[in-house]
């Protein structure tokens, strides 16, 4: 049975309703909280200050600083297990994005009816704020920062949430915003019943994580449009007008909210275009057009990231005076297409939050000159036919950068010059300078997650940087 066949989607009325009542005083109704992170802490401490009965649990061990807190709160917790007798007493269950749906506690939870929640689906509860949220299978996180920037220069009071920056539960619980922007998960989606987004933007759809949804690639877009429920038709839903995945799925459902489409081709529903070299914005509340030389993050990805982002903030009403400087001033994001150093006359370019195939495929197409591709590590159930010409036209030589290559060499072997396994990003960094003749750049972006060699893909990237940065030697 799916989560949403029982969860009233008065939910929560029912429960602000009990919290305000004088019998929740003695029984306080019981929210556990599974995963002690960001979020779940964030969840555990809201969920405190709302007056529930509060346990959390987490399978691993709890971060030093996370226990601090839940220790300040008076929030009991366990760590190392699970103990169901404790977690299936829940009157709801607020789960982490990290664990799967198919976790035995999880399972369990469903067959005994308790609704298992998000985080964020829980604090939207509690916060009047306009949420501007965004999701995609990449893009997010530069499109998430890009708005907030904007909204940040035209002096708006805004936090950012999600995946990036303070969980939304622990804002919610400890700051006062209007506006907030958050970055969604399609985990974070899958947990979402009542929650609605003002403004949704949807910047594309790709195979990725489908390891969680069956391997089934309708689950996992399905969830992504999750992002569009409870929408009315004052809200605004921003999407991707050329994502053939998009428009399709488009078509099959009923949108309620106003549509604003953005494409590289003109039409006339479209309210973001090129034309000519210039972005051109068209809605009822902008209209202007900039040269696209003049945006500051650069590749094709980065245009519909741009359009994506000046939108959101026109539906708003922030200033096109303010948009078109934001969207020339904007810094960008570490990792993601990061400009490292150039050493003998290699450039390299940091992309190691490229963890799934298209996100690599938009980097290969932004370069201009012959690339050394580092790639490799943990696979998602990965289909490599997407770069296969790109790497055939741009790519010297292949480093692989990962404990288990094998499915690599299986469908490179033969294709390119050059391929090289390594062991450690040291290795792949000299092998790749060996590799690279002067003029080429040097490219990590590696398509696959970076749980087998590394921390994750910040640990990834700054290992790739200070091994440059430290000098490349033997
Ligand atoms: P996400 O948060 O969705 O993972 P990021 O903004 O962190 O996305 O970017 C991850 C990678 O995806 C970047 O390294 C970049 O190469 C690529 N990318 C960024 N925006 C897009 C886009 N709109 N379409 C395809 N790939 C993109």
């Amino acid at each position: 049975m799916n989560n949403k066949d029982y969860v009233p989607k008065n939910l929560f009325s029912i429960i602000k309703l009990l919290g305000n009542s004088l019998i929740n005083l003695f029984f306080p109704p019981r929210i556990v909280v599974l995963g002690a992170a960001e979020s779940g802490v964030g969840a555990a401490v809201l969920a405190r200050k709302k007056g529930f009965d509060v346990f959390v649990s987490d399978t691993g061990k709890i971060k030093y600083e996370y226990k601090a807190v839940l220790r300040q709160h008076y929030i009991p917790f366990e760590e190392g297990c699970h103990t169901e007798k404790k977690i299936l007493r829940a009157g709801i269950i607020v789960k982490s994005p990290g664990i799967s749906d198919t976790a035995s506690v999880i399972l369990k939870a469903w067959a005994k009816k308790i609704p298992v929640i998000s985080e964020i689906e829980f604090a939207s509860q509690y916060t009047n704020a306009k949420m501007i949220c965004i999701t995609g299978s990449n893009g997010k996180t530069t499109t998430t920062m890009l708005i907030y920037h904007i909204l940040k220069a035209a002096g708006y009071n805004v936090g950012l949430a999600g995946n990036v920056g303070k969980s939304l539960a622990m804002q919610v619980a400890t700051e006062n915003f209007d506006y907030y922007v958050v970055e969604l998960s399609s985990f974070q989606l899958d947990g979402m019943i009542c929650f609605r987004a003002n403004i949704a933007v949807l910047l594309n759809i790709t195979p990725d994580h489908l390891d969680r949804y069956d391997y089934k690639f309708e689950n996992y877009a399905n969830s992504k449009f999750r992002i569009t429920q409870n929408q009315r038709k004052r809200d605004a839903f921003i999407f991707w007008n050329d994502d053939p995945v998009v428009c399709k799925l488009l078509k099959e459902r009923r949108i309620r909210s106003t549509l604003y489409p953005f494409s590289v081709n003109k039409n006339a529903d479209v309210k973001a275009f090129t034309e000519n070299g210039n972005l051109v914005f068209k809605t009822p509340k902008i209209d202007f057009e900039m040269k696209t030389s003049e945006l500051s993050l650069e590749g094709q990805h980065n245009l519909y990231n741009s359009m994506a982002a000046g939108l959101a903030a026109a539906c708003v009403n922030v200033k096109e005076e303010v948009i078109r400087q934001s969207l020339s001033d904007f810094k960008g994001v570490e990792h993601r297409l990061e400009y490292v150093a150039t050493v003998g006359g290699v450039r390299f370019i940091n992309d190691s939050k490229a963890t799934n195939v298209n996100s690599c495929w938009y980097a290969l197409e932004s370069m201009k000159t012959p690339v050394v591709l580092i790639l490799g590590g943990t696979d998602k159930g990965n289909d490599y036919t997407e770069i296969e010409q790109l790497v055939k036209e741009k790519v010297r030589a292949l480093v692989f950068l990962g404990t288990d290559n094998r499915k690599l060499h299986v469908f490179f072997d033969g294709k390119v010059g050059k391929i090289i396994d390594s062991g450690s990003m040291k290795d792949a960094v000299i092998e790749s300078y060996k590799l690279a003749v002067s003029g080429d750049t040097v490219l990590l972006s590696p398509c696959c997650a970076s749980f087998d060699l590394f921390k994750n893909y910040e640990d990834r990237g700054k290992q790739f940087k200070n091994t440059i940065n430290d000098g490349i030697t033997e």
